[in-house]
């Protein structure tokens, strides 16, 4: 990877990584981190650095609606890698994407697409999964769809209640479709509500999942992934409120938990809602730390602080942050009046992602990814 154009890797051989320490004795599972903007970008590296672990950062549609397009996220994503001279292997993944997002990324220099398939019945599930799995191949593009629904909101696809998948068709959804990785339902939820859904917990969903794939020889190309596994950190959500907010019922999944079922073949682990909390937090305390900012500041912190000051509940960073330009938001904001707070931001997000990295047992796996690019991955699965 050299300084002019940082390459993202596709996600197999991250997992891959993964899947080997798990079986020399270290259960591990990947990172998959959301991006909506560039100092969160730079964040994640940098907890990836501070862990030296692979990371994937990923993208919904939602994000790429809010920067503009997908090329605009790989652009910016490519920019935060350069900027910091990040040595460690990042996949650039489409997170949750529909049939038409998953051919636009893959056209637009993401490494690796979701397509969420999941409100279809399993043969029309396959069918979709398959169309993009023979689309992104051919240019080495990793693929992974999803099996069973999950409880919550993740975008525009909301599913009352948990419908689990079931473990003896896992190894024929990947046989099927030839996906690389296959998110499964097995009890968590999207959202930073997970309490109810904890009790829905079902382990053994995962467990045979894997015990199928390995009995089928899969397990070293394919791999299980874990939706709306976010902790949702308590004392983030105390500090949110504690400086204005009002968040409510916010509850997680425990990390003892996440680490039962990368122990049970978990290989990549998705957390959204850590980082939208700890964004808030951070903009919230720091517009109560700089309080001159109400009738002195700049026209880009003013509309920012207004919004937070009217939604005490609200979480999503895009939702306050789209009322200024969001091509600030695209670049490195030194220099900016937007510098002080992302500095924190960024601090508050490789802090945790570091904490992260090492619960989930990648950390120290970055030197031990095979280096293989698009093209090489393109014809390996010729
Ligand atoms: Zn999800």
């Amino acid at each position: 990877m050299n300084k002019q154009s940082a390459q993202f890797y596709p996600m197999v051989p991250l997992l891959r990584a993964a899947e080997i320490s798990s079986q020399e004795g270290k259960a591990a599972a990947i990172g998959a981190f959301n991006v909506n903007f560039y100092t969160q970008a730079e964040g994640i590296l940098e907890g990836l650095r501070r862990g030296n672990a692979p990371g994937i950062i990923q993208a919904s549609r939602g994000a790429n609606k809010f920067q503009g397009g997908p090329d605009k996220i790989a652009g910016m994503v490519k920019h935060a890698i350069e900027n910091t001279h990040h040595q460690l292997p990042v996949a650039l993944h489409l997170d949750h994407g529909d049939d038409e997002k998953a051919h636009e990324c893959v056209d637009n220099g993401y490494s690796s697409v979701m397509i969420d398939a999941s409100k279809l019945d399993l043969e029309e599930n396959i069918r979709a999964t398959k169309t993009i799995v023979e689309y992104a191949h051919p240019k080495g593009v990793s693929v992974e769809g999803e099996y069973g629904k999950l409880a919550g909101v993740e975008e525009d696809v909301i599913h009352e209640k948990t419908t689990y998948a079931d473990p003896y068709l896992v190894p024929y959804f990947f046989h099927e479709t030839g996906t690389d990785a296959l998110a499964i339902a097995y009890g968590t939820s999207h959202g930073p509500n997970k309490g109810k859904g904890l009790e829905n917990l079902a382990i053994h969903v995962v467990d045979e999942s894997y015990r199928g794939m390995k009995a089928y020889g899969q397990n070293n190309d394919h791999f299980l992934v874990g939706h709306g596994s976010s902790t949702v950190p308590q004392d983030i959500v105390a500090e949110i409120n504690q400086y204005g907010g009002g968040v409510k019922n916010a509850a997680g999944i425990p990390m003892n938990k996440i680490q039962e079922v990368i122990a049970s073949g978990i290989r990549k682990v998705n957390i959204d809602t850590d980082l939208r909390l700890g964004i808030t937090a951070t903009f919230r305390k720091y517009f109560v730390d700089h309080s001159h900012i109400e009738d002195n500041s700049p026209e880009v912190l003013q509309p920012i602080k207004k919004v937070l000051d009217e939604n005490p509940e609200v979480i999503d960073p895009r939702d306050y942050l789209k009322v200024i330009d969001v091509e600030l938001l695209r670049n490195d904001p030194a220099g900016s009046v937007l510098e002080e707070v992302m500095i924190l931001v960024k601090e508050r997000i490789a802090a945790h992602v570091e904490m992260l990295v090492r619960k989930f047992g990648c950390a120290g796996l970055g030197n031990k990814v095979e280096r293989v690019s698009l093209e090489e991955m393109a014809k390996i699965y010729q």
